[in-house]
């Protein structure tokens, strides 16, 4: 069992059942949650993953804390914080996100892609290396790129691939939900030194 808190600005759990192991993720507004909330909160989601009726107790014990004064202040300024802090300058030390953009652009989109906004990650995040925000319509690039030891080749390839999540736009059911259909992983070959930008990253 793997259980993983993730940064969602909404309050979100998640349990999923793959390959005999259970996947949970728990908004990290729980992390430092007391166990008996925890607790509930595992009785809750394994109810809802055998389609079984959720224990009243646990029930109300989950709504107690998540209602609670401070985690709504709590969640309402983690929102705030992260809708202010997601966006920054596409212009970083050593690259420039929107001159990275129009020119991938041109080589592979005919220029016609219309570029939403760019932003360097607020931090040297090495577990998301970029993501398409829908929300805000803002290709948001981790700042680890933005240094010379890192070729070209590795952030135009993460540029691209955030590009093509424009171009292919898949469902997102409340979490952050990466789907790579058929089309996308067949417009990626595009990408020429495709495996040599992917072994890049690995050593990043
Ligand atoms: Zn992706």
């Amino acid at each position: 069992m793997k259980i993983d808190f993730y940064a969602f600005a909404n309050v979100n759990n998640t349990i999923r059942l793959r390959e005999g192991k259970l996947l949970v993720r728990l908004s990290d507004l729980l992390e430092g949650a007391p166990e008996n909330v925890l607790r509930a909160i595992a009785h809750i989601l394994l109810a809802k993953m055998y389609r079984k009726p959720i224990d009243r107790s646990s029930a109300a014990r989950y709504r107690k804390y998540v209602g609670s004064h401070d985690i709504v202040r709590k969640a309402h300024l983690v929102r705030q914080m992260r809708g202010r802090k997601l966006l920054r300058s596409p212009r970083g030390h050593y690259y420039d996100l929107d001159a990275i953009f129009e020119e991938l652009n041109t080589r592979f989109f005919h220029g016609l892609m219309a570029r939403p906004r760019m932003s360097w990650s607020q931090t040297k995040t090495r577990r998301i290396l970029g993501h398409y925000d829908p929300a805000h319509n803002a290709i948001i690039i981790s700042r680890i790129f933005d240094a010379p030891k890192v070729p070209a080749l590795a952030l135009d390839y993460v540029m691209f691939h955030e590009m093509l999540h424009l171009r292919y736009p898949v469902d997102h059911h409340g979490i952050r939900r990466r789907v790579h259909t058929k089309d996308f992983r067949q417009a990626e070959k595009q990408f020429p030194h495709l495996t040599e930008a992917k072994e890049i990253l690995k050593r990043l």
